[in-house]
């Protein structure tokens, strides 16, 4: 049988100038850490925003709120989309003023809505009556969207279940606004991060259209459609390019709305984010489990703990890199903590040179989003995960 040779394409996912940066950081820096290039980013919020010239976009800073990223994104016109105070905080800090700010989340203490609407926030999802109550309360006549359902079917990341309520319900909350004296603006849906069936825009779009008509019979006008995130990064399972979904994304909207559409939000995180970011690690240890066992236990300096979360069910397949080349053999790979549950892939087996060996760098790709800030802070001492910033 002729073996497997080691192939991996840097260039498929960044020029060899990128990569040349990063690994100058990985000669002066102890591993691991994560680099994230601002030029990326850049690229990424304009290929979104000229795609999609329509569109308003809200940047989820959840995906990566570093100082650097959020002021950017600042000076490219972009709007954010927060979750916490503490996020507004940090973004206040920086200058953003609050008119380009929503509170996206729907599940909120009423003392943090107070603190938002005196911070100038007038601008909040909701999915319950509760909710909304404290929003009509302590920020009295801003402006509410109402959060569709969606079941994320699809996504390799999806929020469903936790977010949103069924159009029925969503149907009583707007009418119940108006009585409370808010504002109901518009709906929003968020179709699971990572969403690879373009087709799942069309179903929720097809609702905001139904709701639209149904409040309207009742004298509410809603004026705006919330599309959330979604849009893709690469990794490891292919996806269609952004122009693509934006092309079919457009189309559902013009047909769904023919006489014009209502104003459009986006709120980008993975996708604008995601591609920037490459993780430097250090294989640990190389080992295997039994003489006979076809399989070599790869473990990392990083885990699950220490910015791969998103492995959880093997959901996310980042791109794994290693400067050596040779025949390959599948492999286990695994974090450094003393946690079982810090494995990484193992039904999903990548392929590695078989001459791997410990302390070879290991370069992880399309790690921008959804990694730093979910490292956690020192759970066996294990420092949370550096970045740097590149250009
Ligand atoms: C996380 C989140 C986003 C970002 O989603 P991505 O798939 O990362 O683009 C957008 N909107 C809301 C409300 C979110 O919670």
């Amino acid at each position: 049988m002729k073996k497997e040779r080691y192939s991996f394409s840097v260039e498929e996912y960044m020029t060899k100038e990128r990569f040349n940066k990063v690994k100058k950081l990985a000669k002066k820096n102890q591993t691991p850490f994560l680099a994230v290039n601002l030029s990326v980013i850049k690229e990424k919020y304009e290929e979104l925003k000229s795609n999609m010239s329509f569109a308003k976009i809200y940047y989820a800073i959840k995906a990566n709120p570093a100082d650097e990223v959020i002021k950017l994104l600042f000076e490219l016109g972009s709007n954010f989309d927060i979750a916490s105070v503490y996020e507004l905080d940090q973004i206040l800090s920086l200058g953003i003023t609050p008119e380009r700010i929503s509170f996206g989340n729907t599940i909120k203490k009423e003392k943090d809505i107070k603190y938002a609407f005196d911070k100038g926030i007038r601008l909040f999802a909701t999915d319950s009556l509760s909710d909304m109550e404290k929003i009509s309360r302590q920020a009295k006549g801003s402006k509410v969207f109402f959060r569709l359902i969606s079941e994320g079917s699809g996504a390799d990341w999806p929020l469903s279940r936790k977010f949103g309520a069924h159009p029925d319900k969503i149907y009583q909350l707007i009418l119940k606004s108006k009585e409370l004296g808010l504002e109901p603006y518009g709906l929003s849906f968020h179709v699971g991060s990572q969403q690879r069936d373009i087709g799942q825009w069309d179903e929720s779009i097809a609702q905001c259209r139904y709701l639209f008509e149904a409040v309207n019979e009742k004298g509410i006008k809603l004026k705006m459609i919330n599309m959330g995130g979604g849009f893709p990064g690469k990794y490891k399972n292919p996806t269609y390019d952004l122009p693509v979904y934006t092309k079919e994304i457009t189309r559902f909207l013009k047909e769904d709305f023919p006489e014009g559409l209502p104003e459009i939000i986006i709120e980008p995180g993975r996708s604008i984010v995601a591609d920037s970011g490459v993780i430097v690690s250090e294989i640990v240890l190389v080992s295997k489990k039994s003489y006979l066992s076809p399989y070599r236990w790869v473990y990392l300096d990083i885990g699950k703990f220490s910015g791969l979360i998103e492995t959880l069910d093997e959901s996310i397949k980042y791109p794994i890199y290693v400067e050596k080349s040779g025949s390959v053999s599948e492999v286990i790979l695994a974090g450094p903590t003393c946690d079982s549950q810090d494995v990484l892939y193992e039904n999903f087996k990548y392929k590695l040179p078989a001459k791997i060996k410990d302390k070879d760098k290991v370069y992880i790709f399309t790690t921008g989003a959804y990694t730093q800030t979910y490292s956690s802070v020192y759970f066996n001492g294990f420092p949370p995960l550096k970045m740097f910033v590149i250009e």
